[in-house]
């Protein structure tokens, strides 16, 4: 570390390496820069690191859709990446980054990137056919930099195979014959808040590692430990994600609420 507290890349491949980050991993990052940083470089700065600990063969992958606006169709090469942090914005923009044309867009460089970002369908965001889904088969892991397992789309794909019955209507506006249509369909989702049960259950098992990547607290586990670990514990309760009803949380509420409707 520079004396002026600045994290630089040797320090900062150190730290990931510390954590359990291998070469020849495929890595998807959520994260909070706010929390890392001073980073020399910057965001850019922290994304070499990360790209530096999976090396040549490995794969880094973030999420690159925007949450802004439903009804603009999303394009690959020029929407934003709004609401997803400054380096997941800085990582699409990047020479050589495979990004998915979907409004659940993920983008991703590495020898895995043309796989992980092929097309997905838009109803069924984070399921087996989506990029998490295909980071999921290919044995990779998450890094949470920052931030908590409420951010973890993992824990989507988890639900999705433990069949969990909510659905919350959602939209989203696509190309169709040249023409933008919007599309309606359910997402499994909710405020995310009881995502970060999660946190205990892999504690618990001993799948996660946690360590600090620049100022940031970090949590490195495998996608599958993830996806298992959950899937048993949604057995005996497949609504323990959601606020308890009436309790304040609109979303989750909209969440029972759907399961009324089917
Ligand atoms: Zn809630």
């Amino acid at each position: 570390m520079a004396g002026n507290g600045v994290w630089e890349h040797a320090d900062m491949v150190n730290q990931l390496r510390h954590l359990g980050v291998v070469p020849g991993s495929t890595l998807v990052v959520h994260c909070s820069f706010r929390a890392v940083r001073p980073v020399q470089k910057g965001p850019l700065g922290l994304i070499e690191a990360l790209l530096a600990a999976v090396g040549s063969t490995g794969t880094l992958v973030m999420p690159s859709l925007t949450d802004w606006d439903d009804d603009q169709v999303f394009n690959a090469h020029i929407t934003p990446c709004r609401g997803m942090g400054v380096v997941a914005d800085t990582f699409w923009r990047m020479p050589g980054v495979h990004r998915s044309d979907s409004p659940h867009s993920f983008a991703a460089y590495g020898p895995h990137a043309d796989k992980i970002t092929q097309p997905h369908p838009p109803d069924i965001p984070h399921g087996p056919d989506s990029p998490i889904g295909r980071v999921y088969d290919l044995n990779g892991s998450v890094l949470i930099l920052g931030v908590d397992h409420g951010v973890n789309t993992t824990i989507h794909l988890a639900e999705y195979l433990a069949g969990v019955p909510y659905r919350m209507p959602k939209y989203c506006t696509v190309m169709h014959k040249g023409i933008p249509t919007r599309v309606n369909y359910g997402e499994i989702d909710h405020c995310c808040r009881g995502f970060n049960l999660v946190d205990q259950w892999l504690e618990q098992r001993g799948l996660q590692r946690k360590g600090r990547i620049g100022n940031a607290a970090a949590i490195l586990a495998r996608s599958r430990d993830i996806v298992e670990t959950v899937v048993a514990e949604l057995t005996n309760d497949r609504c323990r994600f959601l606020c308890r009803r009436y309790t304040g949380c609109d979303q989750c509420d909209t969440a029972w609420a759907s399961m009324n409707n089917r």
